[in-house]
């Protein structure tokens, strides 16, 4: 190995991590100390790479605001010592994850790589071989001694998006992301082809600063045709709420019915914070286009503009985390911090 470079392997649980018990057709998570052994290829990569696991691996859906500070931590307590981080973790939530972490570390000057797989490692089939490979190799290109890429990026099927640009489309195929307003960062072929100028540029002699408060007192609500005052009144009600990340039709479009309006209104004059998105696979949220949005910026509802759910509801939860005045966090909300929104 001619290199100095090191990589940290993070394993939070997820397929990615298991193999199939062959006797009873069972997955369970393998020791991932073992992981040089059990995928030889890693030894030709021109790096050196550590793992660490969490204690008890998790599937994706039992991730939470404390996983995601864990996660921070392990990258906090060796981000002198590593070059470039690569966080296996499940797919289901891998989205709602990188977007979180992409919050909580300002000025990052190193690369963060979340990626996982459909099939496990030991499976004859799998995607986890090539993900996880490609994705230390992402962690571990430098230019000049700097390295390339210093954001949060998820690494899946020869592509590595922005994290907080991206969604989970299949439960099928290997191909099981996508960033639909934001390119691809770099693609995996014969060769890795960079996009660098769609990179976040490295900050600057500036520290990293990790920020681990989420306030999770917020709800997501998918708007349809039908909708029911009675359920959305009990909702909008519930004590403690601070946010919602409201998913309209179309552009940022919603019904112009007045109880609707005036409940919207009312939760916005008592403090609550409500947050447009579109339920649109792409595209982005332009409030004021149509009379179905006008009457929405007209009572102060904060434009998501082209974010992704998963990213505007942890933007939610961080920014409501943070000591920012009521009057000041629809300007916050609306200013692209990480690269989320156009
Ligand atoms: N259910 C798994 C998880 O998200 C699926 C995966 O690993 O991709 O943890």
């Amino acid at each position: 190995m001619s290199s100095n470079i090191k990589i940290l392997l993070i394993y939070t649980g997820g397929t990615i991590g298991m193999q199939k018990d062959f006797e009873t057709g069972a997955l369970k998570a393998f020791n991932f100390s073992k992981l040089l052994q059990r995928v030889p290829e890693l030894k030709l990569l021109d790096c050196a790479i550590e793992t660490i696991s969490f204690e008890n691996p998790i599937d994706s859906s039992n991730i939470s605001p404390e996983s995601w500070v864990a996660i921070a931590e392990v990258i906090e307590q060796n981000y002198a010592d590593f070059d470039g981080f690569v966080v296996l973790h499940g797919s289901d939530t891998m989205s709602y994850s990188a977007s979180a972490l992409s919050f909580m570390l300002e000025n990052l000057g190193k690369p963060v790589i979340f990626t996982g797989s459909q099939l496990p490692i030991g499976d004859l089939r799998t995607d986890a071989k090539e993900n996880l490979i490609t994705a230390i190799q992402i962690a571990s290109l430098q230019e000049n001694g700097k390295p390339l890429v210093s954001e949060v990026g998820l690494y899946f099927e020869y592509k590595l998006y922005r994290g907080n640009r991206t969604t989970k489309i299949s439960a099928e195929h290997f191909n099981a992301f996508t960033s639909p307003n934001y390119p691809f960062l770099i693609e995996s072929g014969v060769h890795l082809k960079v996009n660098s100028d769609l990179l976040l540029p490295l900050p600057q002699n500036k520290v990293l600063k990790i920020h681990k408060s989420f306030d999770n007192n917020v709800m997501i609500i998918k708007m349809f045709p039908g909708i029911n005052q009675k359920i959305l009144e009990t909702l909008m009600a519930v004590p403690g709420l601070k946010g919602v990340v409201l998913e309209t039709f179309g552009s940022g479009n919603a019904p112009t019915e007045n109880w609707f309006v005036q409940l919207l209104k009312n939760a916005i004059e008592a403090g609550i914070h409500i947050v447009n998105v579109t339920q649109c696979s792409g595209g982005s949220v332009d409030m004021g286009k149509y009379e179905t949005s006008s009457q929405l910026k007209q009572i102060g509802v904060i434009s998501g503009k082209d974010c992704t759910t998963e990213a505007a509801i942890t933007k939610l939860m961080f920014l409501l985390g943070q000591p920012i005045s009521n009057e000041n966090f629809k300007n916050q909300f609306e200013k692209s911090i990480r690269g989320e929104m156009g």
